[in-house]
Formats: C-alpha cells, structure tokens, sequence
C-alpha cells in the first residue's frame, strides 16, 4: 500500500522561493570585492537567481552542464549557484587555493563549461583558461566599471551579462535526484576525486544542518558564514540559511581578524562557522584590542579538531558557546556536532572541555561505525578505535567516473579515512587518519593522542608522530620534536616525561629534533613529506 501524500520534490530552488516568500525582506550583506559593504534580500537574490538561469539558458546551457565558480562568499556568488541549479545546471565550486595544474586538471575532469569567478582571481583565470578545452564563457562577478583587461576571449562582466535578461522565467522542474553540485576532495593522495551533490541531498542535509542539536539556527539568527563556499558548501549554511531564513553576512575575501570581528560587531552577528586558523586570527586580534564580543551567542570549529584552549577561550573569556564539529567533502559535509545531550548536560569546567575535545554526534541522517581490519564492528565504549564508516542520505555514493571505489562497500558504507572511537553516549573522537596510524604487531597506535601528550612537555613546541618501518613490529612509533625557543629537552626527558602517561608498548621508540615540521595549506602537519623525510631512519629498536 503506497501513502496517499504528495510529491514534492526536494528541489534546491524550493529553498530560494521559500526564502524570498516567508524571510523576503531578510538581509544579506556582504563585503564586496571591490570593497564596500553591500546589502540586498532574499528576494533580491531570487529576482536576480532567475535571471541567471535565464542567461545561461540563453546562451545554450542545458541541464547538466557544470557551471564553475571561483568565489568568495558574497551574494553574487549565492545568485550564480541558485541561478546555475534553477535551470538544471551543476554548480561547481573550485578551491583558488590549489595549484594552478591542479584547478585546470579538475576543470577538465568535471568539464565545465562556463567559469563565474571574483577579481581576485583573474591572474589565475588567465592562466588556466586556455588549457581547458570544455570552457565556453568566463563570467568576471562584478561591474563593467571595475572589468579588468584582459586577453581571455568570451569573458563578461557579471552585471552586464545579467542586465540582457528580464527575470521572466520559471525554474525548470526535474528529478529530485538530479545532481545540484559538484565539489573535489583536495587530492592529499593521488588526484582530487569528485563529489557529486544532488538537490534531494543538499536540502535534506540543509535540514539536518538546522536542526537544534546540530548547529541550531533560526530565522532570529545572524549568520556569518566565514567557512568558504568552496569548502564543502558552506558546511550546508548557504542552504541553511535562506531556508530558515536567518540574516547573512558574507565576509568576502577577508578573513583576518580585524576584517572577522568588524562584520561580528557592525552586522551583530549571533552564530558563526569557520576553521581553527580563522578562530586563532579572531582571538589574537581580540586578546590585542581589548574587544568583546557581546552579540556572537555560538561558534561552529571544524575542519581539524579545534585545540582545548580555543574552546576554553571562546567559552570563558567571551561567552561563546562552542560546538566542534567533524565532516568531510563527502558528506555534505556534516558527520558530527558536540552539542550537549541530556547524560553530558551538568558537566562543568574541565570535564565539560574533555567532552568538546571529540568532535560529537551524528544528527539523524548520519550513521556511524567503527570496524577494525577485518570489517567486524567494533563496541562503543569510547577507548576502542577503528575505521569510522558512514552512510545516509547526503553521503556521496561514488565518485564522479567511478574514481575510489575502494571506499565504498557493497552495503553503502562509506570509509571515511579516518580512525576513531564513539562513547556509549554515541560520542565520536578521531584519533588518526587512517594512512597516518601506526600499525604495531597488528595493534593500533594513534599518533594524535601520542602528539597531544608530547607537546604537553613544557620544553616542547611542537611535535608529530610517524611510524617507522621494524623488523619485528612492522612499524614502530618515532616522535619528531620542535623545541621551544632556549630550550634543550633530552630524548630520555621526553621519553620519562611520556612513560606512565600512555600504554607502555605505545612509548615512541625514539625521538628526532627537527627545526620545523612540515605543514599543508591548511594548518595540518604533512605526514607524507615527514615520512618521505625519514624513509631511511633506523630505530635504535630495529
Ligand atoms: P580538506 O582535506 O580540504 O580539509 P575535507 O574538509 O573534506 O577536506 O576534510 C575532511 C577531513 O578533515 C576529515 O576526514 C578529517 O580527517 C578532518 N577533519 C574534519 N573535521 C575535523 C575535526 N573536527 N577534528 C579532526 N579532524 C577533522
């Protein structure tokens, strides 16, 4: 027996209509490119969405094709999405901050046929244009008055282009399931695979986003999302957002300090979401200044696990609630929220912090596993660590090609890479990624944990672990150490120093000094470069 209830596809321009019909009025504000403070609404960004949609289908895009951006977060990068996916096209959001090969060697995989990009990016347009063969028209997102010159050929000033269209359109209809965005993984190994986002997937994840134990926003909220739209949507806020109807600031291509908290004060911002690096810029410039923060209520810290003392900063010092949060491209890209549930809700101070240090629990719509080599599940007992596996419905089900089929099992399972535990309260910590934990007489050692004891050594400054290849073990721990400025631990301080601290047969087997520890462009220690860097290392063990 079938329900007897409507379709009604879950289409992502239903959320810009519901916006510009219940919150039409709402503000979004942005910080332009070319400089000043801009306003319009929700229904401004419609009007202006349907004209885009339009155009593109003026100039012979058709359902399906990927329409690239290359943008900071404004409202006229919102327009192009909503406009692109409006009339059956593929948002396809690219990261400025790869390599140039890079960017055009995904261009070329998704095929993209038109390029919305900012200003800002114009040096590196030019130079990866050409070298895409798929690429009919470059759409400058700003003014005939601020165009640059340029020797790119079918390029266009955003409001120009806009300006030959009336707005007189309807969004095409079409399948729930039809693919809505498009977004690639970094490519930390082997080239960048790509994620194919459907509309059904981003508006169920968009609620799911919403949701009061996620990240609990309502149209009453004054959302900054300083988290780039090129990094896996937004997190989902610029769905969420319209379709609660909250206020948005978009901060541009400023993300300092100084330029963060002017936006938070100005706008009076109550909820935001960005990336450890972001958070140390903020509070370094409040920690100089002397600044409050008197209207931000809550703060979202994902990407890479938000550090103890930023929680404890935002909390104490400033009355922010923090939630930390996990996810990935893959997943939309919420996974988990460290809001506070029932069991946990009385935890004050320093056992309040233990607990923000995991990175939470999946909302409905997620689930989880952990399993070990052999694919059993592993208990929730919070100490047990295994592959975290996931599946639901804004969880990617291939890659685009059918790149990475390794990653996906025959019940739906995705491996997410990584390597945790959950508590019997469903509490999720990452311990490792999976490439990065050290397999020792086939048990584990998780190296974050072994990192976040060493660096607790007062003559410490930074310290990564990495295993090293041993007869007997297979691998063995080595901790590579960076002193602090004038100091001069020994390698059997440190070692006494973590001995009674961790399992004893978890103990580094040695310990390397280094003067620098490598980095990627997000903060995150490159444990392929340090690996590569001590490839030949004898352990004293060995
Ligand atoms: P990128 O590599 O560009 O950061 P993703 O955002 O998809 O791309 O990265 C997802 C990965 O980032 C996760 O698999 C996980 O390893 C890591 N990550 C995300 N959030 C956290 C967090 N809160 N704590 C620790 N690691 C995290």
């Amino acid at each position: 027996m079938l329900g007897l209830m409507q379709q009604w596809p879950l289409l992502c321009h239903k959320i810009l209509d519901h916006a510009a019909r219940q919150h039409g009025d709402r503000e979004v504000v942005s910080r332009s490119v070319e400089g000043p403070i801009v306003r319009t609404t929700y229904a401004g960004i419609r009007a202006r969405a349907l004209k885009v949609a339009q155009r593109l289908e003026r100039e012979g895009r058709k359902p399906g094709d990927r329409i690239a951006t290359l943008g900071w977060n404004t409202a006229r990068h919102l327009e192009a999405w909503y406009g692109a996916m409006g009339m059956g096209g593929v948002y396809h959001t690219l990261n400025p901050r790869l390599f140039p090969d890079q960017i055009a060697w995904i261009m070329n995989h998704a095929e993209d046929k038109v390029l919305f990009t900012d200003l800002t990016f114009m040096p590196l347009v030019e130079k990866i244009a050409p070298s895409v063969a798929s690429l009919k028209r470059v759409i400058v997102l700003t003014d005939g008055a601020h165009m640059p010159e340029t020797g790119l050929r079918d390029v266009v000033a955003y409001e120009d282009w806009l300006a030959e269209a009336d707005g007189d359109f309807e969004w095409r209809g079409f399948d729930e399931n039809t693919a809505a965005g498009m977004c690639y993984t970094s490519g930390t190994t082997g080239d960048p695979k790509g994620v194919v986002y459907s509309h059904r997937s981003n508006v169920l994840h968009a609620m799911i986003a919403s949701m009061p134990d996620a990240m609990g926003i309502s149209s009453r909220d004054t959302i900054l999302p300083v988290v780039p739209m090129f990094h896996a949507n937004a997190w989902g806020l610029a769905q969420s957002g319209p379709m609660i109807g909250a206020k948005l600031v978009m901060p541009g291509g400023k993300m300092d300090g100084a330029s963060i908290y002017e936006l938070l004060d100005t706008e009076k911002v109550t909820f935001t979401a960005a990336v450890p690096t972001v958070w140390l810029m903020l509070l370094q410039y409040l920690e100089e200044t002397g600044k409050k923060l008197p209207h931000l209520k809550k703060v979202v810290i994902g990407g890479s696990a938000c550090p103890r003392a930023m929680t404890e900063k935002f909390q104490n010092n400033y009355d922010v609630q923090v939630i930390h949060a996990w996810g990935m491209t893959e997943m939309s890209p919420l996974g988990s929220l460290g809001t506070l549930k029932p069991a946990y809700a009385d935890l004050k101070g320093a056992a309040q912090l233990d607990l923000q240090e995991k990175q939470g629990h999946a909302p409905f719509g997620v689930e989880m596993k952990v399993t070990d080599d052999g694919n059993r599940e592993l208990p929730w007992d919070g100490k047990t660590f295994g592959r975290l596996k996931v599946r639901g419905p804004a969880v990617a089900a291939s890659y685009y090609g059918g790149d990475g089929a390794e990653q996906f099992d025959e019940d739906d399972w995705f491996d997410t890479g990584d390597v945790a535990h959950i508590d019997p309260q469903g509490y999720m910590q990452i311990t490792d990624r999976a490439k990065d934990v050290i397999k020792s007489g086939g048990e584990w050692i998780s190296t974050i944990d072994l990192e976040n004891l060493a660096v607790g050594h007062p003559e410490i400054a930074e310290a990564a672990v990495i295993g090293i290849a041993h007869p007997k073990w297979d691998e063995r721990p080595l901790l590579v150490v960076v002193k602090k400025p004038g100091k001069d631990p020994s390698r059997d301080a440190i070692l006494d120093y973590m001995k009674g601290r961790c399992a004893k047969w978890w103990l580094p087997d040695d310990v390397a000094f280094v003067e620098e520890i490598p980095h990627t462009a997000t903060g995150k220690i490159q444990k392929t470069t340090l690996r590569e860097q001590f490839r030949d290392y004898r352990l004293p063990t060995a």
